[in-house]
């Protein structure tokens, strides 16, 4: 028998902005999710966070199961769902932090110079000192208590390669950042081509027919059983995104017709910074 129980890191204040950013509220970061899949006694968790003080609080969450965490499973490469591995590994010695090969290179990509200087930047002394990236899974399985968690890789989603993990057993799906619930899709680094991808990384994640998806990015006590919803919004928003910057002559014009259609989402920052990435200076 398995469940599920979601940690929630909530919205985060960030120090450094994009330029621009003037909307008269302190820029945040989103509110992120970490997952615990356990069995009897032994345990998975997905993704871990990236501040040392929210990666202490998931220990904490982790060990108040009473569960032995195996391994930490890592859908995608960027730090914010990896930098909080050190603080996580240090009270598991035990459990290992893995990721498919392909996603492993862009992980440890995020941990040299300019990168982390830029994640330092939005937590200047918040990160662990010595991060480390997850290493390449061997076969296609992880095995928790003789129920098999599947990684599917999806390609495109707020980057490439990007990764869900699949629980048949519980009809569940813990879905990184393919689909977002309730929070604005970080659309920063995608254009056109890349958003027509991510739309088959939905379809992707659609045909898994998942009853209960966890959102990489969801507040805290998002309702995540709804999956067929949680897609569909997510598939809405970035057609809509992209109906906004075909129309759009500025970022400006794609943020006031996105907060139209989806501004009861949180984290209005994301958004601005998407639509500014869309209209580079000088283009
Ligand atoms: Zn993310």
């Amino acid at each position: 028998m398995l469940a599920i129980d979601v940690f929630t890191s909530d919205y985060k204040p960030i120090a450094a902005t994009a330029p621009g950013w003037d909307s008269g509220v302190g820029a945040t970061w989103p509110a992120s999710t970490a997952t615990l899949v356990h069995g009897r006694r032994e345990a998975v968790l997905v993704d871990a966070l990236i501040t040392v003080a929210e990666a202490h609080r998931l220990a904490d969450f982790v060990r108040a199961t009473g569960k032995v965490l195996t391994t930490v499973y890592v859908t995608h490469g960027h730090a914010d769902h990896f930098l909080g591995l050190p603080v996580v590994l240090d009270a598991f010695p035990e459990a290992v932090a893995v990721a498919l090969p392909e996603v492993v290179p862009h992980a440890e990509a995020q941990l040299t110079g300019p990168v982390l200087a830029y994640w330092e930047s939005l937590f200047p002394g918040a990160l662990p000192a010595a991060p480390v990236a997850p290493r390449a899974l061997t076969g296609d399985v992880i095995e928790l208590e003789g129920h098999e968690l599947r990684p599917v890789r999806v390609g495109q989603s707020d980057t490439d390669p990007s990764t869900v993990l699949h629980v048949p057993d519980l009809d569940a799906v813990v879905g990184g950042d393919v689909a977002y619930n309730g929070i604005h899709m970080w659309l920063a680094q995608t254009d056109s081509r890349a958003r027509e991808r991510w739309l088959g990384a939905l379809d992707t994640l659609e045909a898994l027919r998942p009853a209960r998806l966890v959102a990489g990015h969801q507040p805290p006590g998002a309702d995540d059983r709804d999956a067929a919803a949680v897609i569909a919004a997510s598939r809405r928003y970035l057609t809509d995104f992209e109906a906004a910057v075909e129309a759009g002559a500025d970022a400006r014009d794609v943020v006031r017709a996105m907060n139209r259609a989806h501004g009861d989402r949180g984290n209005p920052y994301t958004l601005y910074v998407s639509a500014a990435a869309q209209f580079p200076p000088g283009d």
